[in-house]
C-alpha cells in the first residue's frame, strides 16, 4: 500500500507527487492520462517565471520533475470508485478500470476538469485557432480584435468584461431570453461600448479560413433567423464539468459536482485530500493547481504524522 496515492496526472497531481515524495514516503500516482488539460494546450503565458512555454513542453517538463524522485507513476489507469477506509487511518482502497485496485493510507484526488463544448461544427476544428474556453490564458491573444464570447453565465459574463478591456469588440450569445449572471455583473457588462449582447441566440457554426476563425453563425430563436458575425475569436463558456462522476455518492461535492475542500485541502472523508480543478478552489489555473496540489501532500503529511500505524 502507498502511504499516499494521487488520483490524476496535471500539475495539480504532478505537484502533490513531488511534494509528497520528497517527504520520504511511500507515493504514487495514477492518471487516465499524465499532463491533463495541459497536453491540450498551445501557448502558456502566465506560469510565473516562465514567459512562454507550450503545453507538450511544460507535461514533458512535469513528468521530468516528477520522475527525480520515487513516485510509482501509473499512466493511463483510469479510477471508478473510491472506497474509504473504514475507520480514520486505515486503508483507502480505489478501483481501476482495468480491474485492478490500489491502497493508499491517504488519497489525494486531482482529477481535473473539463470545458462543456458547444458541439457545433468548426468548434472543434478551430479550437485553440481561435476557439478558446480560458479568458485569462488566451484573452491577451486577441488584443484590439473581434471576439464573441458564448454563454451569459456568471463566467461568459465575467470572461466579457475581462475581454472588453483587451480586444476591439465583443458580442456576447445567450442561448435564453436573458442572462443568467448577478445583475451586477449584468450592469457593469452593459455600461461597456464596445460589447453587443445577443439574448435567444444559438450558436450553429464556427467559420474560419486559412486555417483560423473568422466567424459565426447563430440562429435568432424568436425569429428563427439566422446571423453571421465576422471575427477573429470565439470564448465557449459554457461550463466547467469536474472529472468526478466517479466520486458521486461516496464523498461531499458541490452542487456543480466539484469536490469541496477547506483551505487545508481537506475533503469529507478523514485521509482523503482533493486539488486543483476537480475542487471548489475558485480560478481554474496551472499556477493555482500546483499550489493546490503541494498543499494537499503537505495536508496529506501532516495527517500521516498523527495518525501512524499502530
Ligand atoms: P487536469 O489538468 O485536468 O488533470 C487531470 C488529470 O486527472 C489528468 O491526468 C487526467 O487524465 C486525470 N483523470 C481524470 N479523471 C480520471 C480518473 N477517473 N482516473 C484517473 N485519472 C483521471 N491554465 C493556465 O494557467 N494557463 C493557460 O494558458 C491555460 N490554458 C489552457 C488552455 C486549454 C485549452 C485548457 C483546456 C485549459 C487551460 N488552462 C490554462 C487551465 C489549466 O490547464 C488547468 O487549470 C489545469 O490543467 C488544472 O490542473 P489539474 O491538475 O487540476 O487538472
Amino acid at each position: 500500500a502507498f502511504e499516499v496515492l494521487v488520483i490524476g496526472g496535471g500539475p495539480a497531481g504532478s505537484a502533490a507527487a513531488i511534494y509528497a515524495a520528497r517527504k520520504g514516503i511511500s507515493t504514487g500516482i495514477a492518471a487516465e492520462r499524465f499532463g491533463g488539460q495541459v497536453a491540450d494546450t498551445m501557448g502558456i503565458e502566465n506560469l510565473i517565471s516562465v514567459p512562454y512555454t507550450e503545453g507538450p513542453k511544460l507535461v514533458a517538463a512535469m513528468e521530468q520533475h516528477v520522475n527525480e524522485y520515487e513516485v510509482d507513476i501509473m499512466n493511463m489507469q483510469r479510477a471508478e470508485k473510491l472506497i474509504p477506509a473504514a475507520q480514520t487511518g486505515g486503508l483507502h482502497e480505489v478501483k481501476l478500470a482495468n480491474g485492478g485496485s490500489l491502497k493508499a493510507r491517504t488519497v489525494i484526488l486531482s482529477t481535473g476538469a473539463r470545458w462543456r463544448q458547444m458541439g457545433v461544427p468548426g468548434e472543434e476544428e478551430y479550437r485553440n485557432k481561435g476557439v478558446a474556453y480560458c479568458p485569462h490564458c488566451d484573452g491577451p491573444l486577441f488584443k484590439g480584435k473581434r471576439v464573441a464570447v458564448i454563454g451569459g453565465g456568471n463566467s461568459g459574463v465575467e470572461a466579457a468584461i475581462d475581454l472588453a478591456g483587451i480586444v476591439g469588440h465583443v458580442t456576447l450569445i445567450e442561448f435564453g431570453e436573458q442572462m443568467r449572471a448577478d445583475e451586477v455583473l449584468q450592469k457593469k457588462l452593459r455600461s461597456l461600448n464596445n460589447v453587443k449582447i445577443i439574448t435567444s441566440g444559438q450558436t450553429t457554426e464556427v467559420v474560419g479560413k486559412d486555417g483560423k476563425v473568422s466567424g459565426l453563425n447563430y440562429t435568432d430563436r424568436t425569429t428563427g433567423e439566422a446571423h453571421h458575425v465576422e471575427l477573429e475569436g470565439v470564448f465557449v463558456q459554457i461550463g466547467l464539468v469536474p472529472n468526478t462522476e466517479w466520486l458521486k455518492g461516496d464523498i461531499e461535492l458541490s452542487q456543480h459536482g466539484e469536490i469541496i475542500v477547506n483551505d487545508r485541502n481537506e475533503t469529507s472523508i478523514p485521509g482523503v485530500f482533493a486539488a486543483g480543478d476537480a475542487t471548489t478552489v475558485p480560478y481554474k489555473q496551472i499556477v493555482i493547481s500546483m499550489g493546490e496540489g503541494s498543499k494537499a501532500a503537505l495536508s496529506a503529511f501532516d495527517f500521516l504524522i498523527r495518525n501512524s500505524a499502530e
